[in-house]
């Protein structure tokens, strides 16, 4: 067990040990342990979500004007930008993902409080058509208490998109970070409350989702769930929630295919096709998992993508030069070489990798090298399940009917992409695919202001964009009487 001194979490405002376990936060990079902490306990949920009941009602922040939150949220902007190379650095050691990404991460992290202080404050109600003597107003109330639950592959980012809307629209929030990565929603709550957010809106509840998550998600003073996270968490999770009859927001996994045409810039496609699935280690929900290629340019496309794959720079996460950096944990990368191995048994050829990475510099870490599987059909499982690694199924395709069939024959559809110069063709794949996200001749760009979700098993409902702050408000009708005379029945 390391020495290194427990570090308190987020109980309704206050700063203190948990009452749960111990945990320890792992370099991936290395295994070394870098922080720990007491994790939350059943009574510190219940204590937790009071407080946040208890501030919502009480600490005037649902009451503030728009204006006067946004101005809160631009100063958590400013603070996380203010510390951003710390919070960069802080991420790749919880994490393990390579610096210039973490960077990426807390940026977006910034941008989402800047552009959910903007969509607070310019919010606008509808005065709807009158139909009698009132006017009709549809206007939108925060709901009370709210939590996010997140997961470990991009925590500073999943975090900002829950917390700064959900504080946005007036609400108390809390947060259950994944077991592995903790250290950035308690990062973000000191930030959230430095900058004028009232202690007690905000709680952090590191600890084991199946305890902590659980309790949390059906506590009956929490209003809406917004989770991150696998497809079978979030199943269990609307299954609470339809319970308790709460409305839940669900972000869940992937299988995304990634489509080359004959046409394509094969330049821009081999780059796009490599970024799409290695980045991240491949740890990533819209991971372009599935490549369907041309079968007239597929020789020579993987040929390039091969190449490509071999000199991706593996290595130390905090060098400005690595393009891939370990997976999470040795356990993670347990299960990836299992689904290598199931990919083998099923059929598949290894084009490139299917191990790990043979240098002293990986020994301790948990890296495994980027890996292109051929010769398995899109039915096969290691095409169908999410594997959630640096592992890309490759396939040649004959039709654009078939192509289309083929990347709709999955559970999921989060996220596609389409690489070709015909834009006719391009645009007619692109509205016949059926995912969240469509990417045509780039991918994994992203953007705030542009909805994300997916649909199936992908998930349900949208986060970001300027609606993306409704999702954390209910919905009201008010009827406002202008009458001249009493109602018909006063007339007795
Ligand atoms: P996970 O489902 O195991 O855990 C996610 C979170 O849920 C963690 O905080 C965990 O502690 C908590 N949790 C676990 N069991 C729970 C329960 N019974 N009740 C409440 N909470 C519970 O997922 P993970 O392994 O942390 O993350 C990887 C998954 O997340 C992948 O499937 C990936 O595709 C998905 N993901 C989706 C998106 C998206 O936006 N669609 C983004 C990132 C990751």
């Amino acid at each position: 067990m390391s020495s290194l001194e427990l570090l308190p979490i987020n109980v309704a405002g206050q700063w203190r040990l948990g009452g749960g376990d111990v945990y320890e936060s792992l370099y991936p990079a290395t295994g070394e342990v870098i922080a720990r902490l007491r994790a939350a306990d059943l009574a510190d949920v219940d204590e937790a979500i009071q407080g946040a009941d208890r501030a919502f009602r009480t600490s005037g922040w649902a009451q503030r004007l728009p204006h006067e939150r946004a101005t809160v949220l631009h100063r958590a902007a400013q603070l996380i930008r203010e510390r951003g190379e710390e919070l960069a650095q802080k991420q790749r050691l919880d994490n393990g993902k390579p610096i210039k990404e973490t960077r990426n991460l807390v940026a977006s992290a910034a941008a989402t409080f800047q552009f959910f202080a903007a969509a607070c404050e310019t919010l606008e109600e509808s005065i709807t058509p009158s139909r009698g003597a009132f006017v009709t107003l549809s206007v939108h109330e925060p709901m009370g208490v709210v939590a996010a639950i997140t997961p470990w592959n991009s925590p500073i980012a999943s975090e900002a998109q829950k917390m700064a809307p959900a504080l946005a629209a007036g609400n108390a929030v809390v947060v259950k970070p994944a077991e592995v990565t903790p250290l950035m929603a308690l990062e973000l709550a000191r930030i959230c409350e430095e900058a004028g957010v009232p202690k007690g809106m905000i709680s952090v509840l590191p600890g084991k989702g199946s305890v902590i998550g659980d309790a949390i998600t059906k506590h009956p003073l929490v209003k809406r769930v917004s989770f991150t996270g696998g497809t079978a968490t979030g199943r269990h999770i609307a299954h609470i929630a339809a319970d308790k009859m709460m409305p839940v927001s669900l972000e869940l996994g992937g299988k995304s295919a990634t489509m080359v045409l004959e046409d394509a810039d094969i330049d821009h496609a081999v780059a796009g096709v490599l970024y799409g699935i290695f980045s991240s280690s491949g740890e990533s929900c819209i991971a372009g998992s599935r490549l369907f290629v041309a079968r007239s340019i597929y020789a020579q496309f993987l040929t390039r993508l091969s190449e490509g794959a071999k000199a991706l720079r593996i290595g130390d996460p905090a060098s400005e030069d690595t393009q891939m950096g370990p997976l999470i944990t040795a356990r993670h990368r347990e299960s990836i070489e299992r689904y290598v191995a199931l990919g083998v048994s099923e059929g598949g050829r290894i084009r490139t990798g299917g191990m790990r990475p043979r240098s002293v510099e990986f020994d301790k870490g948990y890296f495994y090298a980027p890996t292109i599987i051929e010769g398995l059909t899109n039915r096969a499982r290691t095409a169908q399940e999410e594997i959630f690694g640096p592992v890309l199924v490759a396939m040649p395709f004959d039709s654009e009917r078939e192509l289309i069939e083929q990347a709709n024959d999955s559970v999921y559809a989060l996220a596609a992409g389409v690489w070709s110069r015909d834009f006719k063709r391009a645009w007619r794949i692109g509205r016949a695919v059926q995912a969240g996200t469509v990417w045509v001749n780039t991918y994994k760009q992203f953007s705030v202001s542009t909805p994300f979700g997916g649909w199936r098993d992908s998930g349900l409902g949208r986060e970001k964009g300027r609606a993306g702050i409704l999702q954390y408000m209910e919905q009201k009708s008010m009827y406002w009487g202008t009458n001249e005379q009493p109602l018909p029945w006063s007339q007795a």
